[in-house]
């Protein structure tokens, strides 16, 4: 199983990775994961990749292309990987097809968890999260007992800065306005699946083992 998995963020990526890991063995690389593992192995694009950020730069398509071939032509990707957060442009797109015809490996599917954004401003805005233990609630789908007191251990429980409604708003048209060329790019491959994310966990994640065993 090669995947690409795409969606908004608040759209239950994560989780979705971590049953698709548990389920079929393969390993799950997001581009943070791979950038900081090869800064740590100090290879050659590592270096670079971090005098940009050290720097404050953005990391240039070239470094960030040549960190992910790095990346999936290791073992552990033999079998199939999950890809997270690349390819974020058109370009980095048909970088990546040039990656796979060279591992000779054939993507399975590009899936993309699909969630509507005012159900994402929803599921943002209500987050709390316990300042002494991390438990999350939400206000009107997973509520503590007792308002603003956190049912674990009776730490206080607030909302992040980056779940208000202007800054999640923000976040998500950019993400659209990103993967819109990308979700064409798919369709045209004939690789793209469209998964509604809005569901239940559990019936999610059955709509997206059956798109890629289908
Ligand atoms: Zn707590």
């Amino acid at each position: 199983m090669y995947i690409l998995l795409m969606g908004p963020p608040g759209a239950g990526k994560g989780t979705q990775a971590a049953n698709l890991v548990q389920k079929y063995g393969i390993p799950h690389i997001s581009t943070g994961d791979m950038f900081r593992a090869a800064v740590k192995e100090g290879t050659e694009l590592g270096k670079k990749a971090k005098a940009c950020m050290d720097a404050g730069q953005l990391v240039p398509d070239e470094i960030t292309i040549g960190i992910v071939k790095e990346r999936l032509a290791k073992p552990d990707c033999a079998k199939g990987f999950i890809l997270d957060g690349f390819p974020r442009t058109v370009e980095q797109a048909d970088a990546l097809d040039g990656i796979l015809k060279a591992l000779s490996i054939r993507l399975t599917r590009a899936v993309d968890i699909s969630v509507p954004s005012d159900v994402l401003v929803e599921r943002a805005v209500g987050r709390r999260i316990c300042k002494k233990c991390g438990a999350t609630y939400h206000i009107r789908f997973n509520p503590s007992k007792t308002e603003g007191v956190c049912d674990a251990c009776g730490g206080e429980t607030y909302q992040r800065a980056d779940d208000s409604e202007a800054t999640m708003k923000n976040r998500l048209s950019v993400y659209e306005a990103q993967t819109k060329p990308l979700i064409s790019y798919y369709q045209e491959a004939g690789l793209y699946s469209k998964i509604d994310g809005s569901q239940e966990m559990s019936k999610v994640f059955a709509d997206i083992t059956a798109c890629l065993e289908k």
